[in-house]
């Protein structure tokens, strides 16, 4: 296992409700089921031909990721697609199982039986990207709802069935819950498929919500709309909140904190507000550079170049160098520090790492030397909190 990249703490504002430690998924590459592009990463993995390199082949979905969510916070994923982040969610949500790391839900580890695992799967509901496959066509608004209530034994059949029902219709602001009851999804806007499908997430009373792209298949004119009914539940319910995009303005309209992921690893983490307005990752600079802003007066300048990389055979040191305009000499050989930029914002790049001698600070070969003159956030502001 690597090093972990970079370690999140806990906020300041909350006790942690659900905290991972040092996730860690990988999927196996599948030779012997004959898909020629699974042997193509095969060899492309072991390109000395040694087969029984090529037999452990893997692919590096999420590598050592920490993170910890305070109660009633908001704590928003952001990265591009291929960056691990829905993967990390279903870790979360325990979909999928780890290959190592810990999970812990009120300090206590996540255990394996049934009991467990049945209310660590109501204290934790996730909600899917597209709210037209996530809901079943052929059942109606009052199905979808009825049904985990009636598992979890929340209600009985009757009047009373009935009545919460239609008081998670409300939560959700689907009103008058009457006229919803019995439409279908394709019967509905994209926008009132999701709060459906937020519905049925809230009706096990969870304490954390993972909402996973819970916009990015809705109208823009109607993404504000989920996006402040998120904010809604965490004010009024203190429910707990990880929003995950790849929209870095969204999620600084809407989470305390942001995460930034990159092929697997977190490389920055923060407050919304600090990581937005100091970028101090070069990655997380090319996001926001990419981010429409109606009040920029100037055209942004990309700072960075390519796709990103192969996760079967992730670059060395700072997988982020292959398209970084200030990678160094270290950045390809060893893997960087957590350094801390500011109050409780981290930050996995060797340009805010001291004591690099001159033959690890060179441009990396073929590269001119474009390194930002001084971070400038490379250390705490005086009197800030470390
Ligand atoms: Fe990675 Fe180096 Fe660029 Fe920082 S400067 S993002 S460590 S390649």
């Amino acid at each position: 296992m690597t090093e972990p990249i970079l370690t999140t703490s806990p906020p300041e504002t909350g006790p942690v409700l659900l905290e991972a430690r040092g996730l860690t998924k990988h999927f196996p590459v599948h030779r012997e089921r004959g898909s020629k592009r699974a042997a193509r990463l095969a060899r492309r993995s072991a390109p000395t031909g040694d087969s029984s390199q090529a037999r452990g082949v893997v692919v590096h979905a999420v590598e050592d990721v920490s993170l910890a969510l305070s109660r009633a916070g908001i704590t928003a994923v952001v990265g591009e697609s291929g960056s691990g982040k829905s993967t990390l969610a279903r870790m979360l949500a325990r979909l999928i199982i780890p290959t190592s790391g810990e999970l812990l839900l009120d300090g206590r580890t996540a255990s394996t039986s049934n009991r467990d695992r049945r209310e660590y799967a109501r204290d934790v509901q996730l909600v899917l990207q597209d709210p037209f496959s996530s809901l079943n066509p052929v059942h109606d608004v009052r199905y979808h709802l009825a049904r985990p209530l009636l598992v979890h034994g929340l209600a009985k059949r009757g009047a009373g069935l009935d009545e919460a029902i239609k008081g998670l219709l409300e939560r959700v602001s689907l009103s008058p819950a009457d006229q919803f009851l019995g439409k279908y999804p394709h019967e509905m806007s994209g926008g009132q498929r999701q709060r459906v499908a937020i519905a049925r997430s809230l009706a096990v009373t969870p304490r954390v919500l993972l909402a996973d792209e819970p916009v990015s298949m809705l109208d823009v004119s109607i993404r504000l709309g989920i996006l402040n009914l998120l904010g809604d539940l965490r004010e009024r319910d203190g429910l707990t909140i990880l929003y995950i995009t790849h929209d870095i303005a969204s999620a600084r309209y809407l989470a305390d904190d942001i995460v930034v992921m990159y092929a697997g690893q977190v490389v920055e983490y923060g407050p919304a507000q600090s990581v937005t307005d100091h970028p101090s990752h070069p990655y997380t600079q090319l996001l926001l550079s990419a981010a429409p802003d109606p009040d920029r007066v100037e055209p942004p300048s990309l700072q960075g170049r390519g796709s990103p990389p192969s996760l079967v055979s992730p670059p060395s040191g700072c997988r982020f160098h292959p398209r970084c305009p200030h990678a160094m000499a270290v950045c390809a050989q060893q893997t960087p520090p957590d350094a801390q930029v500011g109050s409780g914002h981290l930050s996995a790049c060797w340009l805010h790492a001291q004591g690099l001698d001159t033959d690890q600070a060179r441009p990396l070969a073929g590269r001119p030397d474009s390194r930002p003159p001084a971070p400038s956030r490379s250390t705490p502001d005086p009197g800030e909190e470390t």
